[in-house]
């Protein structure tokens, strides 16, 4: 389909991890651990699998992730869901915002995203005929923040939402509570509905907390919050996601998800109910561990002479290109894995203001400690 035409090549994750495996390199471009998650999760899910979980789930999930995943969110963020029908489970978080998209706007709406973002929010986008307007994160020196006045000039008669990713991909933005006050302030003022894609909500470091939409003041009603068990486990090829909101949100998520995938991985959403009732303890590791990776790769690179943007959670961090003596980070990144052997992900192919991202270069930290150090070492020698 012609709305589909800037889709039509492999992501740009799929590609730099081709790049990385066709020269060996260290991959830190794709962001998925190299290790994985609790042993009592992957227990839990060849004992769901020998106990016969092998059969569809209900479309909505299986009741005991369910129950687990409205427990935590009312447990650690204070907003209390009714399983039964505030949650739906979905293959992982990018189902779910495709529901929402597809079943949440009609063609031609305008839905307000921040630049840049996620690559599966473009192509869901025009999958669902929307138009999407950007409000740009710039680096100040010390963060990514965003113009107050351009996210108020991007809501206008047609939008229909808000696409918040917090923690943010691939800048690691935490947004604070000023910045959620007036993205809900807007929300209330044109009733408009919120959508927040939470994955990274507990790899959050320096101090700072997750704070989510639907936690604050008339955003409960109004707010579908989106989250999954990829990052929060290390179990990225599981694609167990979910959907949290009121009903009118989570039917139109179900209504579509009924006809995407129907379910999804019962063996798997079994585990990561064992995970999330069990395991939070071992999330709290896995975060203090990223957070100490994160520190010695920033430190490495910034010792070496190269600049980096770090941000505050997630997997990711992003140089500058222009400390490889270029100032366009889609070639440099097109040439890395051959030359230093080291590859990456070219931020540029996440923004929509091609001008903003095009230095821009992002690697991930979600690896052994050992591997970040000979990633830092052949990156000092190509800066
Ligand atoms: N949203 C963001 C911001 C992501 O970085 C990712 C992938 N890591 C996803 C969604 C997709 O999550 P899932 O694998 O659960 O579909
Ligand atoms: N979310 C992962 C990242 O940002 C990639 C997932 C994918 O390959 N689609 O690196």
């Amino acid at each position: 389909a012609a709305r589909l035409r800037a889709y039509t090549g492999l992501t740009i994750f799929s590609e730099m991890t081709a790049l990385a495996q066709a020269a060996g390199a260290v991959n830190l471009g794709q962001g998925f651990p190299d290790s994985d998650g609790p042993p009592e999760v992957l227990e839990a899910a060849r004992e769901a699998i020998a106990q016969g979980l092998n059969q569809y789930p209900p479309a909505t999930g299986l009741p005991v992730l369910r129950r687990a995943v409205a427990e935590r969110r009312a447990t650690d963020h204070g907003v209390a869901y009714d399983p039964d029908t505030e949650v739906v489970v979905t293959a992982g978080a990018t189902e779910a915002i495709a529901a929402a998209l597809l079943g949440l706007c009609e063609p031609g709406d305008e839905v307000v995203v921040f630049d840049p973002l996620y690559d599966s929010y473009g192509a869901c986008l025009a999958m669902a005929g929307l138009r999407r307007v950007p409000v740009l994160l710039e680096h100040d020196g010390t963060r990514f923040t965003f113009d107050p006045d351009a996210l108020r000039a991007a809501v206008g008669p047609r939008t229909r939402m808000i696409l918040l990713n917090t923690p943010h991909n691939p800048t690691g933005k935490v947004f604070d509570a000023d910045e959620l006050a007036l993205i809900a302030g807007l929300c209330i003022e044109h009733d408009l509905i919120a959508v927040t894609d939470e994955v990274y909500e507990y790899l959050v470091y320096d101090g700072l907390r997750h704070l989510p939409l639907a936690a604050l003041p008339g955003m409960r009603e109004r707010t579908l919050t989106i989250s999954s068990a990829g990052k929060t486990f290390s179990t990225t090829g599981w694609k167990v996601g979910w959907a949290c909101g009121p009903a009118r949100l989570v039917t139109a998520v179900r209504t579509v998800k009924q006809y995407l995938t129907f379910a999804s991985g019962t063996p798997f959403q079994a585990a990561v109910a064992t995970g999330l009732t069990e395991c939070m303890p071992w999330v709290e590791n896995l975060r203090a561990t990223l957070e100490r990776r994160r520190d010695l790769l920033v430190t490495g690179l910034r010792e070496a002479g190269i600049t980096v943007l770090a941000g505050n959670a997630t997997y990711f961090v992003q140089v500058d290109a222009r400390s490889f003596g270029t100032d366009d980070g889609d070639a440099l990144c097109r040439d890395l894995p051959a030359s230093a052997g080291v590859a990456a992900i070219p931020s540029v192919a996440l923004y929509d203001d091609k001008k903003a991202g095009r230095h821009l270069v992002r690697l991930a930290f979600c690896k052994d400690e050992s591997l970040l150090a000979t990633a830092t070492a052949r990156l000092a020698g190509r800066a």
